[in-house]
């Protein structure tokens, strides 16, 4: 409640700025889209794909019910199915390359994603993804024959891609969204890697991917069980940072405000329209010398996050399928938490929406002030065409040591805005943008540290 009131409070003691209004500080779709995502449909789609008996990359590309290419094909009838329920509105594609003398793949062997664009209204060439992976392993990393459920791991994160689809595609929003089902993740991150160089080839201008890598386990190998947490790993700064913008971050800071580091921030404020969800941020490109498909895009400078469970359970990841000393391993169905699922994808949806929604984050955001009392942030407007619904901006600030942003300034539809009083010094600042419908676009920390790109 206390941010409604904030914005009664600021409404009423400014009157004259009606011509500016505060926008509101939330919508109401999504309070719905967080309620949308159904424990049933993802249960259905991981049965579905674990019936393939194995995922595995370099399983049968065309046997007609085992192996990866029969996997791959019926999710590729899968978003074309969503799209007819939605007039047509996804561009369902395969995106391919072959692999060769690769370590676990010395193929040669086509590693073949799917991705289904909702194609934006008014910036469609700006980008939000929400990833899962096609293959799956056991404990042979090579073994393409062995059965290979890969339920958690990780036909979970392409459920809940299918199903925040299905939930997604009931709106129309100015940005566009990509719902990507990757192969070739357990053998090198091919498919990753295919689709981030398709994107850069084509210019588009990705304000965000959230991969989503196993999100139904909720009991954990350390014996704690959880449904009300999620993780969001996000690395610091941008691995295609050059040496002078490393001498700048230095006097000018950034370490923490990469647009990965402010896109998981996004996404634990979003949180707070799925009911008994946090986030747990962690400040790391991924688990600790593990892998995933968000950092290909990475590697290219992209904002790019991990979302996963919070408590893994080893022994269902990665594993032949046996009981030793009345232990039973291996990835099975009976594992995984539908509803916990359910509620990560629900988190993926709100955040995917809500930044599709909102204006493209401002861009050449720049800040002055130093021995001054005052601190002025400026930015640059995109054209009125790409964001017909932009409300103006808003300026946000928080001490050094904190996670999240704590504070902010409707700042009004400016391209300049001075807090005045508040030191440069002590605060790192950003500035996000604001639709007229109270969406927000991520928070954007100054300089090449913080950009999320041109418009
Ligand atoms: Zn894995």
């Amino acid at each position: 409640m206390r941010p409604l009131l904030i914005a009664l409070a600021v409404s009423l003691a400014l009157p004259a700025l009606a011509a500016e209004p505060v926008p509101p500080v939330e919508k109401a779709e999504l309070h719905d889209i967080a309620r949308a995502p159904s424990a049933a449909r993802i249960e259905a789609d991981i049965r579905k794909l674990v019936s393939f008996g194995t995922r595995h990359t370099l399983s049968s590309q065309t046997d007609p019910k085992r192996g990866v290419g029969a996997a791959t094909r019926w999710i590729h009838a899968e978003f074309e199915r969503i799209s007819r329920d939605c007039g047509g509105c996804l561009e369902v594609q395969y995106v391919t390359g072959t692999v060769q003398g690769e370590p676990r793949i010395p193929g040669p062997v086509e590693v073949v994603s799917v991705i289904a664009i909702q194609r934006g209204s008014a910036d469609p060439n700006r980008y939000v993804i929400m990833s899962g992976d096609i293959d799956s392993r056991v404990t042979d990393v090579m073994d393409a024959e062995s059965d290979s459920p890969g339920a958690n791991d990780n036909a979970s994160g392409v459920a809940g891609t299918l199903e925040a689809a299905r939930v997604l595609t009931k709106y129309q929003f100015p940005g566009s969204i990509v719902y990507a089902a990757l192969s070739g993740e357990e053998q090198g991150l091919f498919g990753g890697r295919f689709l981030a160089g398709k994107a850069k080839a084509e210019g588009w201008r990705i304000e965000g991917v959230l991969n989503n890598d196993m999100i139904g386990n909720s009991a954990g190998i350390n014996g704690v069980i959880d449904n009300t947490t999620a993780r969001v790993f996000a690395e610091g700064t941008r691995a295609t940072e050059t040496a002078e913008e490393a001498r700048m971050r230095r006097f000018t800071g950034g370490e923490v405000d990469s647009p990965t580091r402010n896109l998981a921030r996004y996404i634990d404020r979003m949180a707070g329209y799925v009911p008994n969800l946090d986030v747990m941020m962690v400040y790391r490109l991924d688990r600790f010398a593990r892998g995933g498909h968000h950092r290909p895009f990475n590697d290219l400078g992209y904002p790019a996050v991990r979302v996963m469970e919070t408590n893994e359970h080893y022994d269902r990841q990665h594993q032949d399928l046996r009981t030793e000393d009345g232990r039973v391993y291996g990835d099975t169905i009976d594992g995984v938490d539908f509803d916990y699922a359910a509620k990560l994808t629900a988190l993926n949806a709100v955040s995917l929406a809500g930044m599709a929604w909102a204006p493209p984050p401002p861009a050449e955001v720049k800040i002055e002030g130093a021995v001054t009392a005052n601190t002025t942030l400026s930015w640059r407007k995109p054209a009125a065409a790409q964001a017909p619904n932009l409300a103006g901006y808003k300026v946000y600030w928080r001490l050094t040591t904190e996670p999240q942003w704590t504070h902010s300034r409707w700042a009004g539809n400016v391209e300049t805005f001075t807090l005045e009083d508040v030191v440069i010094d002590n605060y790192f600042f950003g500035v996000a943008a604001v639709a007229k419908d109270g969406t927000e676009s991520p928070v954007v920390f100054p300089g090449a540290a913080g950009s999320f790109g041109p418009y």
